[in-house]
């Protein structure tokens, strides 16, 4: 097996040396002035980057622990949902939609399309019962991403909350929490912020806090609950668990490293990734998965011929050429090139397009790998100029 060179694939990614050394600073105890300012300090950070003005809270495990949490302390026995399914996390929301004893109502389409907001806001004003939308920004198995500019306003509009899955989405698409009225968001740092896997970002509205204080079922004294975090943590100052050190101070640096930048340069650096990338899989002769309307910034997701499996093509590319590629993880027949955190910039696309085409010609696929380098090298060099 050759070395690891390069990870492409959609989270966790490569991290920074300045994240790395932060990830390394000194463990001290969590009650210590100095970690208690920083822990606050990162939760503002977090805030500016999600662009809200609501509570902030940083739970103890990777975004599903956040987005399981939320979902659970939001949603009641009988209490109707709307879930917009378009990739494989929508779907899961689904399932734990219908677990926690939600009427679930469905809008789904296949896994490279994207849902209409036209059509949400018909099945609202159809359905007033709904009191809730679950939605997925950017549907990172696939590469699509929703209209929430769009469906936020409309879930809003009709005193319906949203709780928006935004792990990917965070730092590598345009996202305004408040503006889009989102009430519950949930992030990572581990995709475009390019942090340690380990951390949830939450943002919760007034409104939501409303609506999880009037839930029966809200977990409280659990690991899940945000209800404890509200009222230990921003009620008290004391935390219902330790958070991890580590992980905080990693996180605060990642976000440190997106603010400095600017969040909208973070973002154009994950587009600028992305056309770069398209450009070379087009002129490569391969296809695209999904529209370029519909297709997030953070991965470029490409369709196979059938004659190649995409876990196998995934373990080719890292046994042969040390790059790790992601596969359709439950999405389709596709591969994934990612450009998130570190590796949305300059000559990482043209790496994993090239351990990407190779590999293809070496599995008995037609591609012309040349052709698709030629044209990725135009679109960077034009986006240089
Ligand atoms: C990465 C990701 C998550 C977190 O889930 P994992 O299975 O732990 O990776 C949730 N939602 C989306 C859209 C993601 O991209």
């Amino acid at each position: 097996m050759s070395t690891l060179d390069f990870t492409l694939s959609a989270g966790p990614v490569a991290t920074t040396a300045r994240t790395l050394a932060a990830l390394g600073a000194p463990i001290t105890y969590h009650y210590d002035p100095e970690f208690l300012e920083a822990f606050r300090r990162t939760q503002e950070k977090v805030a500016q980057v999600f662009r809200t003005e609501n509570d902030i809270i940083l739970m103890q495990g990777e975004a599903i622990l956040g987005l399981e949490g939320a979902t659970r302390s939001l949603v009641r026995p009988g209490m109707h949902v709307l879930n917009l399914v378009q990739g494989v996390f929508g779907k899961g929301t689904g399932f734990w939609l219908a677990d926690f004893g939600a009427v679930v109502h469905e809008i789904e389409v296949p896994y490279n399309e994207a849902v209409d907001p036209e059509q949400v806001e018909a099945y609202l004003d159809a359905h007033p019962e709904i009191e809730l939308l679950t939605v997925v920004a950017s549907e990172t198995p696939s590469g699509t991403v929703s209209d929430l500019s769009r469906i936020g306003p409309i879930a809003q509009a009709r005193g319906v909350l949203t709780l928006v899955d935004i792990v990917s989405a965070l730092a590598g698409m345009e996202l305004l929490a408040d503006e889009w009225g989102l009430d519950v968001c949930v992030a990572g740092a581990q995709k475009c912020l390019g942090g340690p896997p380990g951390v949830s970002l939450v943002s919760v509205s007034e409104a939501a806090w409303k609506a999880i204080s009037a839930n029966p079922n809200a977990p409280t004294a659990s690991y899940l609950s945000l209800t404890d975090w509200k009222e230990k943590w921003l009620g008290q100052g004391v935390f219902p668990y330790t958070p991890s050190i580590s992980d905080i101070h990693g996180l605060e640096a990642c976000l440190d490293q997106a603010l400095e930048e600017g969040v909208d340069n973070v973002i154009a650096r994950h587009r600028d990734s992305a056309l770069v990338t398209r450009a070379g899989v087009r002129a490569m002769g391969l296809s695209l998965w999904s529209a370029d309307e519909i297709s997030g910034f953070c991965v470029t997701s490409i369709a196979l011929p059938d004659s190649i499996d995409h876990t196998e093509l995934r373990s080719y590319v890292r046994d042969r050429y040390g790059v790790m590629l992601s596969s359709g993880q439950g999405a389709g027949n596709l591969i994934r090139i990612a450009h998130m955190g570190p590796t949305a910039t300059g000559l990482f696309p043209i790496v994993g397009l090239s351990a990407l085409g190779r590999a293809l010609l070496d599995l008995g696929v037609s591609v012309d790998v040349g052709a698709g380098i030629e044209s990725a090298l135009d679109v960077l060099s034009k986006q240089r100029n």
